[in-house]
């Protein structure tokens, strides 16, 4: 199917400045300069040696990404100040409608695809990309272009490259396709490509785990929930801007696991939570130590940390006293809902170098002619998620390698 990748998966938001549905709400301090200060401070802060040049561009071109998808029909009706974030006016999961909008283009226009095509090499002449080899249930053919550009998504399906890269990680739970198991990433890399950053990682602790091997993705409560371990204490600064940080405290808790517990707030904020909660992976409670009741914890502990919590809400704090963490949501509104979660991988973020073109280097530094790679399956050096997101920066990249592919042909 159109969308069997990570794409589908978009839970949260899509980061941008200077977007159309900003100005039209008027929101201030929030320009395409004031995104890509917000970036570059971000690395500054954290000390992420993030290519300046790769991020600038893509953080320019952001906001009329966001454009363009509304223009297609994503509805977007909510923007989260402090992270830039687009979301949808119900808290739907942005990915299936994206992918809706997009798959409606794409018949629009008449583009050609085809599924259960499964892409086996690059082919290549003298150093320049002239096509794939392209294997189906019914054989293997060649396509021959005058470019190719690799969209093939990261490799947190993987097991052999998440060991070489991410070791600490391995035997996690995942909240990622299956189908991303770093393809495009070794077929570029066999015809010279370099890789650029390909470290970085996402662990999410916000996955509520299915089975020993899956789960789904809670990261859109981040700034409703509180986590409480099966000691019935808290362990961390929830809106720690660290995913990867707060991954590794939930690791060092008992099972490695804890409760997200959330009022009845993030429910009627956030459709894609109902359906969670439809689907059962919250438990509900109209009290505090009703909800103590139906969880595995010491329920006196939890009981006398979700008071002290609830109390520094109730006192209108902008920080809880135990861990300084952001009080965006007071928790006010019973019921009460948790949530089990692990951290899980997520996503990968390092792959085929790339440049502000979106051209593909080879491990000298030149670039490889009619090689282009866009999203996850390309290593900007942005460091998504310590510093800005992913999706808006494949969505940015898609389209330049788009546009620079076109030129490169005529
Ligand atoms: C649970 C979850 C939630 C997320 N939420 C957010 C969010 O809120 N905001 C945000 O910014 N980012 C988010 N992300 C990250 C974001 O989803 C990804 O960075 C982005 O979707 C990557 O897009 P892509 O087009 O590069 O890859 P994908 O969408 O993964 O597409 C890759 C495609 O390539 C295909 N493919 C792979 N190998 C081959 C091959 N050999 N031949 C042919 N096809 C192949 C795959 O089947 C797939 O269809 C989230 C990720 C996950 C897992």
């Amino acid at each position: 199917m159109l969308g069997a990748g990570d794409s589908m998966n978009i839970s949260t938001g899509i980061t941008a400045g200077g977007s159309k549905f900003i100005q039209e709400h008027g929101i201030k301090g929030k320009s395409t300069q004031d995104y890509v200060d917000h970036l570059m401070k971000q690395a500054k802060d954290k000390g992420i040696p993030i290519n300046k040049a790769n991020v600038e561009t893509y953080a320019r071109r952001g906001g009329e990404i966001i454009d363009w998808l509304e223009q297609l029909g994503v509805p977007f009706g909510r923007f989260q100040e402090d992270k830039y974030f687009h979301i949808t006016k119900d808290g739907s999961a942005p990915g299936p409608h994206i992918m809706k909008a997009l798959k409606a283009e794409v018949e629009k226009q008449g583009i050609p695809y085809r599924l259960n095509s499964k892409v086996t090499e690059i082919l290549s002449d003298h150093g320049k990309a002239i096509g794939v080899e392209v294997s189906t249930p019914e054989g293997k053919y060649k396509v021959l272009s005058k470019a190719v550009i690799v969209a093939t998504g990261g490799f947190s399906a993987s097991p052999e490259l998440l060991k070489r890269y991410a070791p600490d990680w391995i035997g996690r739970p995942t909240t990622g396709a299956s189908s991303l198991t770093g393809d495009g990433i070794r077929m570029a890399q066999a015809i010279g490509a370099d890789t650029a950053s390909m470290e970085q990682i996402k662990v999410n602790y916000l996955c509520h785990p299915l089975t020993k091997k899956d789960g789904v993705s809670l990261t859109a409560i981040t700034p409703y929930t509180v986590l409480v371990n099966h000691d019935g204490k808290r362990f961390v600064d929830e809106n720690h801007p660290s995913i990867n940080y707060k991954s590794k405290a939930m690791m060092k808790q008992p099972k490695h696991e804890a409760y997200a517990v959330v009022d009845q707030k993030a429910m009627d904020n956030l459709k894609l939570m109902r359906n969670y909660a439809d689907a059962g992976y919250f438990v509900k409670a109209d009290t505090i130590p009703g909800l103590a009741k139906k969880l595995d914890v010491n329920q006196k502990a939890f009981i006398e940390t979700m008071d002290a919590y609830i109390k520094d809400c109730k006192e209108g704090l902008k920080n809880d006293k135990a861990f300084g963490r952001k009080i965006q949501y007071p928790m006010l509104n019973p019921p009460y809902y948790a949530a089990l979660v692990t951290p899980s991988m997520q996503s990968t973020y390092g792959g085929i170098k790339t440049n502000t073109k979106a051209e593909a280097l080879d491990t000298k530094g030149h670039v490889i002619p009619g090689l282009y790679a866009a999203g996850a399956a390309s290593g900007h050096e942005a460091y998504a998620n310590e510093v800005g997101f992913a999706a808006i920066i494949g969505l940015t990249y898609g389209r330049i390698a788009g546009e620079k592919a076109a030129a490169y042909v005529k």
